[in-house]
């Protein structure tokens, strides 16, 4: 079995909706990609950046960073779909991308952390008991000449601690121990918008109670036959493809209405009509 921190995270989160995406492999409903554009951008900016430009000493100045993020933002507009007539689309294109340059400037500016980072780095850990595969793409990884080792993960989001998922980086911690056999010294989530990183706390001990967590999680799957819905008031729910066929979420959904003093609707009134064709 090949398992990364978005299966592992997708059932935990609910059976049901992993056995359609990861087991039966449903494609995805094409989706507005609006609040991802940021992030893309952003992430895909410092990828080059600290692989090609930094690590080949190559300096930029900002007409060149601009010049780059525009060729970049062209070519993401021409792939991810968005629906800009979306009433919560509140920025124009020009002004998502205004501000995307502005926070890369200031992140540039901020951070000097650049020429020790590798971007994007892929981790396969073959388990030789289990002969499972854990897989993951690192954001970054920082070796700083001390030898001291830092992990981070980039977030577009607009709130500093908003959709923060601790276990994904000590997925991130217990794959660079498994291959390096020791901890990363840091781990923690940078927000490209505040110019800030979040670090978190964590020890041996917090990596292998999550390692312990996984593991059970792991070994559910594979014994896994019922594939249950598990209804969450969380984003597992609202960006699911399959709640309009979900009975345990319709029923929650209605359960909940109720529950907020709204009746149950009327059954509908009238005479049947038949139409003659
Ligand atoms: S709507 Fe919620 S409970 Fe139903 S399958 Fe999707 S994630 Fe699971």
């Amino acid at each position: 079995m090949r398992l990364s921190y978005s299966a592992y995270k997708m059932y935990v989160d609910c059976p049901r909706r992993y056995h359609w995406v990861r087991l039966k492999k449903v494609p995805s409903v094409k989706s507005s990609k609006y609040f991802a554009l940021y992030g893309i951008t952003v992430q895909r900016f410092f990828e080059y950046y600290v692989n090609k430009y930094v690590k080949k000493g190559i300096s930029l100045t900002d007409v060149q960073i601009r010049s780059i993020l525009r060729q970049d933002w062209e070519k993401i507009l021409d792939t991810e779909y968005v629906i800009w007539d979306d009433p919560w689309c509140k920025q124009s294109s020009e002004e998502i991308f205004e501000s995307i340059y502005e926070d890369v400037l200031s992140n540039t500016k901020e951070f000097d952390f650049f020429k020790h980072a590798r971007s994007e780095v892929i981790y396969n850990i073959f388990l030789k008991k289990s002969q499972d595969e854990l897989h993951g793409r690192l954001d970054f990884v920082i070796t700083y000449p001390d030898g001291t080792v830092e992990i981070l993960d980039g977030k577009g989001s607009t709130k500093v601690e908003k959709h923060v998922d601790n276990e994904q980086l000590y997925f991130y911690a217990l794959l660079y121990l498994l291959r390096n056999k020791k901890l990363p010294n840091k781990i923690g989530f940078w927000y490209y918008k505040f110019q800030k990183i979040q670090y978190l706390d964590f020890n041996m001990d917090t990596i292998v109670e999550f390692k312990k967590k996984f593991a059970l999680v792991k070994k559910s799957i594979k014994e896994e036959t019922q594939w249950l819905p598990k209804v969450k008031i969380t984003k597992a729910c609202k960006f699911c493809d399959f709640k309009a066929d979900c009975d345990a979420f319709l029923l929650t959904k209605e359960a909940n209405r109720i529950k907020r003093g709204h009746s149950v609707p009327n059954p509908a009134e009238g005479k049947m009509v038949s139409f003659g064709f």
